[in-house]
């Protein structure tokens, strides 16, 4: 995956920030966290908010994982459906996840303003359709989500209106979210940093977690090597996404990574930008392979979609998203691609989220399944939660059952590319 700042338009697009030293020597902290992403760095914040002292292993840079690189789309629910839910953990704590999912968009409207990070969040989120059962799919939901979960803020909008929405003649109608919304997650991120520091967490970057040695009894530490240093601290959680690899082998055969892909066009001028989506709402389509598109803030198109299961990067993500749009798009033909970068997905079997145990004071959130914009701010919330002695919402996560992925480390990822077939089929029936 092409990690150079220049390709990926959050990192261009982003005075870059001052490096936060590594790791060096054996030092104590209350708590150790793995990864800064949006989950570790929101743990970062809400723990040093209780007083804990926190340090902050982060392999590279903030923000280098998925939350520097995503379609910035912050959209309601988890990447699995309800019903998967439901059927998991039963009706009553299926409400209860749905809940923290609404927090969460809560949750990320209140730390942008009290944190005063500048993402450019803008309201508005619309999942469209593209043919007459994905029309009826998207009313099912809406029903569902008013009369099952109270969930308010949507509306179905049909082709007509939406061809004045959004100038494409691809789209039946839409799903619109007043509660959604969509930011620079680069920036989001980097904001979550600077307020998990200002209230006192010590970050480390450059800081690769090597070796972990995770307490099997509740008076022991947990010890977090890297290259230059250990931390040892009562608590322990792991963040790492879809980028741990197999730090933990038993997280790691719950997830594969899945490559996913981002391409900003030129600016386009603001009143070309704003023709192409005239309420400014950010955009996914219903595929399971799917597009997704929004307005930049300085008069870009930013689309993603296009994913490998290989492991191996596409030879020109720009290229073939570029196609991609065109077909949206097509008075965009000529519009030229700028940017164009890629990341990972840390997907699950039932794509929803992952959070458990690995000892009595060692936690881990994973499996947001290319759905964590919202969730991940919640994942962090929560793992503070249950590292300040309140389990249970934590708890409600660790009861979804999963599977590990099926074919073992050969062949887990040839079976998911005939799977992915088989799903690329569906998109076109
Ligand atoms: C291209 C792309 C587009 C996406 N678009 C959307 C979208 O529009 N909407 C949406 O809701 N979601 C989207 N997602 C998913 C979303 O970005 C993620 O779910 C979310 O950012 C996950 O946050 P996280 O903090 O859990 O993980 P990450 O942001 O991946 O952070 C994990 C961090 O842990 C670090 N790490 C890993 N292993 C170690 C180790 N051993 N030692 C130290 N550090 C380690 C990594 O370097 C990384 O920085 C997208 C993802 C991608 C890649």
């Amino acid at each position: 995956m092409d990690q150079a700042r220049e390709t990926n338009f959050y990192y261009a697009s982003t005075p870059r920030p001052a490096p936060q030293p590594p790791l060096s020597g054996e030092q104590v902290f209350d708590v150790c966290i793995v990864g800064g992403g949006i989950s570790g760095l929101s743990a970062a914040l809400h723990l040093a908010e209780r007083g804990m002292r926190v340090a902050l292993l982060e392999a590279q840079h903030l923000g280098y994982g998925g939350s520097g690189r995503s379609g910035g789309q912050s959209i309601f629910g988890y990447a699995c459906e309800m019903s998967t839910l439901e059927k998991g953990v039963g009706a009553t704590d299926a409400r209860r996840l749905w809940d923290v999912a609404v927090e969460g968009m809560r949750l990320q409207r209140e730390l942008i303003t009290r944190h005063s990070i500048d993402c450019d969040y803008t309201p508005g989120h619309m999942i469209v359709g593209l043919k007459r059962r994905h029309d009826e799919s998207l009313r099912a939901e809406l029903d569902t989500l008013a009369t099952r979960y109270d969930y308010h803020s949507l509306r179905l909008i049909g082709r007509e209106e939406l061809r004045g929405i959004i100038a494409s003649e691809r789209y039946t109608s839409a799903l619109y979210d007043s509660n959604g919304g969509h930011l620079h997650p680069y920036r989001y991120t980097l904001g979550l940093g600077r307020a998990a520091a200002a209230a006192g967490a010590k970050i480390f970057e450059d800081s690769w977690v090597t070796r972990l040695e995770v307490a099997q009894h509740p008076g022991a530490d947990n010890l977090a090597h890297t290259a230059h240093g250990t931390v040892r601290a009562r608590h322990l959680l792991i963040a790492g996404g879809a980028l741990l690899g197999r730090l933990v082998p038993s997280l790691a055969r719950k997830l594969i990574d899945i490559g996913t892909y981002v391409a900003a066009t030129q600016p386009l001028g603001e009143e070309r930008a704003r023709a192409l989506i005239t309420n400014n709402a950010a955009a996914a389509d219903m595929n399971w392979i799917l597009d997704y598109f929004r307005r930049s803030s300085d008069h870009r198109l930013l689309f993603g979609g296009r994913v490998t299961y290989s492991g191996i990067d596409p030879f020109d993500s720009g290229r073939i998203l570029r196609a991609r749009m065109a077909k949206v798009f097509p008075q965009l033909t000529e519009a030229r691609i700028e940017y164009a970068w890629g990341g990972y997905l840390d997907i699950t079997l039932n794509r929803a989220p992952h959070f458990g145990r690995l000892g009595p004071n060692g936690y881990f959130v994973q499996g947001l399944s290319g759905h964590g914009m919202v969730i991940s701010g919640m994942a962090g919330r929560l793992a503070s939660e249950v590292i300040g002695g309140t389990a249970e919402r934590f708890d409600v996560f660790a009861r979804i059952p999963h599977r590990d992925f099926p074919g073992g480390t050969y062949f887990r990822r040839p079976m998911l590319v005939l799977a992915m077939l088989w799903f690329r089929l569906l998109d076109v029936l």
